[in-house]
């Protein structure tokens, strides 16, 4: 699976936060349609809304397909929305099928070229998401860190455990000019970049679905207990 989102900040057109993102995604849905690909899994294309509220898209394709959390009983939490009340809302009930999903791939940050993937702190999963961008690290795309990302629609399936991934973008003037600033305009995408990051986004789905390879999840959290400091750590508890 791989997703961007949709919605944008008020300022500007939202090319780069996060139109670039969800062109790529379509347009990576368009090559592997047009060449034929007779995946061996079925690939799925997400274009997330209310990202900017808060993941609100991304949080409830989680709760309708893959797990489903109670309510905090803390009125103030549970009405500030799942963003906020997922730190503190346990049991995570996993729904029939959370495990199949196989890998998710999230493209959130600019119109920059992509140069891999953030393992999210999975060390198990590197070795398995380099060998799916090996045949693009001639295109720059082979690298793997194990850095976690924060802040977009991947978070909401890293906290249920789940393979999720973003893709690691040159920075370009994200960041610093155009991320949610009324310089956030069309002028600011570099098509080239995104022509690459939609093969490489291609490319990586395909040999995903095709190959034997899993990526290891990591276990289900639960609520923080700080007695064990081997247990999920809420920061809901600080
Ligand atoms: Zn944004």
């Amino acid at each position: 699976m791989a997703g961007a989102h949709l919605d944008s900040w008020v300022a500007g057109d939202g090319a780069a936060d996060n139109g670039a993102g969800s062109a790529v995604v379509v347009e990576a849905a368009r090559i592997l349609s047009s060449l034929g690909t007779r995946p061996r899994r079925t690939i799925r294309f997400a274009l997330w809304s209310g990202e900017e509220q808060g993941l609100l898209g991304s949080y409830d394709y989680v709760a309708r397909h893959l797990a489903t959390r109670p309510p905090t009983g803390d009125a103030e939490l549970d009405t500030a929305g799942p963003y906020f009340s997922s730190r503190a809302a346990f049991p995570i009930t996993p729904l029939p099928g959370c495990r199949d999903l196989k890998v998710y791939l999230n493209l959130g940050n600019g119109s920059g070229k992509v140069r891999g993937l953030y393992a999210e702190g999975n060390v198990a999963a590197v070795p398995v998401l380099k060998g799916w961008l090996a045949p693009y690290a001639s295109l720059g795309a082979g690298a793997v860190v194990a850095k976690p990302t924060g802040s977009t629609d991947h978070v909401v399936m890293v906290k249920l455990g789940l393979p999720a991934y973003q893709f690691i973008q040159d920075p370009l003037d994200y960041e610093s000019t155009v991320h949610h600033s009324n310089a956030d305009t069309f002028d600011h995408l570099r098509p080239d970049d995104l022509r690459q990051a939609a093969a490489v986004m291609a490319g990586v789905l395909l040999s995903a679905a095709n190959s034997e390879k899993t990526v290891p999840g990591n276990v289900v959290p639960g609520r923080a207990d700080d007695s064990d400091p081997f247990r999920y750590k809420d920061p809901s508890a600080d």
